[in-house]
């Protein structure tokens, strides 16, 4: 069976909408986040998620001790359990789906192709967020890197999540925001990649085909399956 193999996190998941209204909440109420400028402020909390992210999926720190951990750092130490929470509570309240996610998928499978999911993440964390913007029913499998034991661009979690549809990386399309952990990670193993670029950066390498937009479905439809 051919498959679309998808990332999640900014590819069908709006993870910067909610984090950046997270943290724009809580600028507004912890004068310690008042000294940088919001697109600082989102700079500087990216980072340190990206760190602390590498913990979690090492399996070193919980996803609760590397979020109060990462805003100890962004503080600059002292009590940031509190922090942590109000960012938790806040990021979770604006979950919601990258525009036209739930279409492309319905349209993928109506073309006959299976849908797995391929993240960096927890499968805890992961199966809520489908749930939570409409998508579990909209996927064949969902595979994690907690699951599996290495991230991508490890080409072992790329062969694993062919394996659990039966396909041949001949057959697949990988679809993903980060360049060296979906585009390079599928086209390493032979899978054919497609880079969402939602903010419209320079192409590390034209050749790879380019999305800007999930919408319209169509559009989308047409360089993913063409
Ligand atoms: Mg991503």
């Amino acid at each position: 069976m051919p498959v679309l193999l998808c990332d999640l996190d900014d590819t069908l998941f709006d993870h910067q909408h909610a984090t950046r209204a997270a943290l724009a909440r809580l600028q507004a109420a912890d004068p310690r986040l008042q000294q940088w400028p919001l697109e600082d402020l989102k700079r500087r909390h990216h980072l340190l998620l990206e760190q602390f992210h590498q913990e979690v999926l090492a399996g070193r720190l919980t996803i609760d001790e590397a979020r109060e951990q990462r805003f100890q750092a962004l503080v600059g130490g002292g009590d940031a359990a509190g922090l942590a929470q109000a960012y938790r509570e806040a990021y979770t309240a604006d979950w919601r789906e990258v525009a036209g996610a739930s279409a492309l998928l319905r349209a993928v499978r109506d073309r006959g192709w299976a849908v797995v999911i391929v993240t960096n993440n927890i499968v805890s964390e992961q199966r809520l967020k489908l749930a939570r913007i409409g998508l579990t029913d909209l996927v064949d499998h969902l595979v994690t890197s907690e699951e599996v034991g290495v991230s991508k661009p490890h080409a072992g979690i790329f062969h694993h999540a062919l394996g659990v549809v039966d396909a041949a990386p001949s057959g697949a399309v990988m679809l993903g925001d980060a360049w060296p952990a979906d585009v390079e990670g599928a086209r390493a193993v032979g899978i054919r990649p497609v880079w969402l670029n939602r903010h419209g950066a320079t192409s590390p390498d034209p050749s790879v085909a380019e999305l800007r937009d999930l919408v319209p479905t169509a559009t989308a439809l047409a360089t993913l399956l063409p």
